[in-house]
């Protein structure tokens, strides 16, 4: 009897550590370098009504200015406010002191990727753009080497640095990013016709590509080989704001949102992934506000670069909406957070960030 009492508490405790979430899949999704400011507050009343950033003032009022931050914000990014405010959670609004920041001391691409991918920063070996091979594991290439996701992991990008950000090479993972075509046997039509027009519709930028290829190759593949851990790195928004196009980067965030919708959207109506993917949202570093024209830039100069925000909605996650309480939440947590989601026992010979636990029901 008493071994058979044993033996139930051994099986109690094995369940509590092991403990079942309803993910399956899990898409991180990053918009680069998008501020927590517009995705709170919406267009900046200090930019949108200003002519050195804007070269069409009513038209873009027109879509995006509101004398209300509540309602601008809805209409700049209308799936995070009526879909992940409402199911999922919001979190970096330092109006409610809730701040999420980059743990790197960087605040640029490569630095905040290598953070959200591996959950840690590594600033005496990460703290260029160049295309050098990570030295660093990340969460996408520990999980494809799981059982049962191998060939299951696959990433998306408009930069392309990606490749190197996730060491392509040596984790085995694809990685379509900057001005790559799809490739391989059986592509679908849409993808013939993707890698014809990414030839005919020139990027503005030497480095990254215009996000709507990004997407739809990682719709198509997604449709295609049913993967279970999918990065998709958006690019557009720091870009434009680098150029100091104001209203191209609204544009672009608006675009965005859109993108995020028809894929969530998509996702909840397929079988294989309906209520068993969560998505978690995230940016890899902030922007200046003061003085004005640090909007266009980042980087430890620039006050500001190191705040960020991150969003998630999924089978397991309570809907708690915008966080309003004050918390400290960092970028190094994304990845321990994922991991849990996906029941994967991440470790990394680095101290990694931990979950954040409010994202996971018990
Ligand atoms: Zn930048």
């Amino acid at each position: 009897m008493k071994i058979r009492i044993a033996f139930l508490l051994l099986i109690i405790t094995t369940l509590g550590v092991q403990a079942q979430t309803k993910t399956e899949n899990v898409f991180i999704i990053t918009l680069d370098g998008y501020r927590w400011q517009e995705l709170y507050t919406g267009a900046d009343p200090a930019l949108i009504k200003n002519e050195k950033y804007v070269n069409d003032q009513e038209n873009l009022a027109g879509l995006f200015w509101r004398e209300d931050p509540i309602k601008r914000r809805e209409v700049l990014m209308p799936f995070f406010w009526s879909t992940i405010a409402k199911q999922g959670q919001l979190y970096g609004n330092r109006a409610f002191d809730n701040k999420v920041n980059c743990t790197n001391n960087m605040w640029f691409s490569y630095p905040g990727y290598n953070e959200i991918l591996t959950g840690f920063s590594d600033d005496s070996r990460i703290n260029s753009n160049d295309k050098i091979d990570n030295p660093n594991t990340t969460l996408l290439e520990f999980v494809n080497k799981q059982p049962g996701y191998k060939g299951k992991v696959a990433a998306f990008g408009s930069w392309d640095v990606f490749p190197f950000i996730i060491n392509e090479k040596r984790s085995g993972i694809p990685v379509n990013a900057g001005f790559e075509s799809a490739a391989g046997p059986g592509l679908s039509d849409k993808e013939v016709i993707l890698n014809e027009l990414q030839k005919e519709i020139p990027s503005p930028w030497g480095g990254v590509r215009l996000d709507a290829f990004t997407h739809h190759y990682a719709m198509e593949y997604v449709k295609k080989n049913e993967p279970k851990l999918v990065y998709i790195a958006y690019g557009e928004t720091d870009d434009f704001a680098h150029g100091g196009d104001y209203s191209a980067y609204l544009k672009s965030a608006y675009r965005t949102d859109q993108f995020i919708e028809k894929l969530w959207n998509w996702v909840q109506s397929n079988e294989k992934y309906k209520d068993k993917t969560t998505f978690l949202i995230t940016t890899d570093h902030g922007r200046g506000t003061e003085p004005l024209d640090t909007w266009r830039s980042h980087g430890n100069k620039v006050k500001g670069g190191g705040e960020i925000w991150f969003t998630i909605i999924g089978p397991d996650t309570p809907a708690k909406g915008e966080i309003k309480k004050a918390g400290q939440y960092y970028q190094n947590q994304v990845a321990a957070t994922v991991a849990a989601l996906l029941n994967v026992p991440y470790t990394n010979e680095n101290k990694i960030g931990k979950k954040v636990d409010e994202m996971i029901e018990k």
